[in-house]
């Protein structure tokens, strides 16, 4: 049973960033966007992930400074499936995490999401023994509104794990989401090309301003890593933000990607 899907739906449900709700009668609550981005520190403030050290490792990882994509909203729950579990399995548990680039042009195709979900479960299926009964859902949707456009799409993360008692259930979904954590670290550690050409970010250098700005170079014919000795060494980058340009040396970018300059 061991296993992933990576999918695509064409059902708007959710925008970024979101806001919260009263608490509904059976007492659950939908807090609002907390933006971690860049402050994985603050996920202990992230209630739906209390008490579960999986689901906070991914959400920390998602909010680490280097990654590529950033969480939105996010939910765990136990539920018992009765005969409908797999292999016997009765209970359930699943956590997920809505993500989006943080570089925002890259949202526009959800063929980018769809690129990092085969990365993500690369990574997973390297690592996993499988010995805990788990599921991977990887499944690339349209947002309704991502900071107000609403061309955009985003990528939920999905971890699945069964047990004979809820907590069993709840140990499979940690081992999986701690195996997400795991892909999320490598993937922020990997630069990814799109479309033949790195995109990248560089933060700006005016102390007031301090914002990445994306970029794109040519890699070196063949190469599927950016060789940073081939680059000039010195980058003069235009900030759109504050419109200073500043010079940055190759070793300062910041590996990602991103959608071309329209
Ligand atoms: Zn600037």
């Amino acid at each position: 049973m061991p296993g992933c899907t990576i999918a695509r739906t064409f059902r708007a449900e959710t925008t970024i960033p979101y806001s919260g709700r009263e608490p509904r009668p059976d007492g659950t609550q939908n807090h609002g966007w907390l933006d971690l981005r860049g402050k994985p520190e603050l996920v202990s403030e992230i209630k739906e992930a209390a008490g579960s050290p999986g689901f906070q490792a991914v959400l920390r990882e998602l909010a680490a400074p280097d990654s590529i994509i950033f969480s939105s909203a996010c939910d765990c729950t136990v539920t018992n499936i009765g005969e409908r579990g797999p292999s016997g399995f009765h209970w359930e548990a699943g956590a997920f995490v809505v993500t989006a680039f943080v570089d925002a042009r890259l949202n526009r195709e959800s063929e980018n999401h769809i690129d990092v979900a085969k990365e993500i479960w690369k990574n997973i299926a390297a690592a996993a023994d499988w010995s805990a009964p788990m599921l991977f859902e990887l499944t690339a949707e349209p947002l309704k509104l991502f900071f107000g456009h609403s061309d955009c799409h985003c990528l939920m993360l999905k971890a699945l794990g069964f047990g004979h008692s809820p907590d069993q259930a709840v140990a499979s979904m940690e081992v999986a989401l701690q195996l997400i954590a795991g892909s999320l670290r490598e993937l922020a550690a990997t630069p990814t090309a799109v479309e033949g050409k790195w995109y990248l970010t560089v933060t700006c250098l005016n102390p007031g301003c301090e914002q990445q700005i994306p970029f794109e170079i040519e890699p070196a014919p063949g190469s599927d890593q950016p060789v940073w000795e081939d680059l000039p060494t010195k980058l003069s980058i235009r900030c759109p933000s504050c419109g200073i340009t500043g010079e940055h040396h190759p070793r300062e970018v910041r590996r990602g990607k991103a959608l071309p300059t329209q």
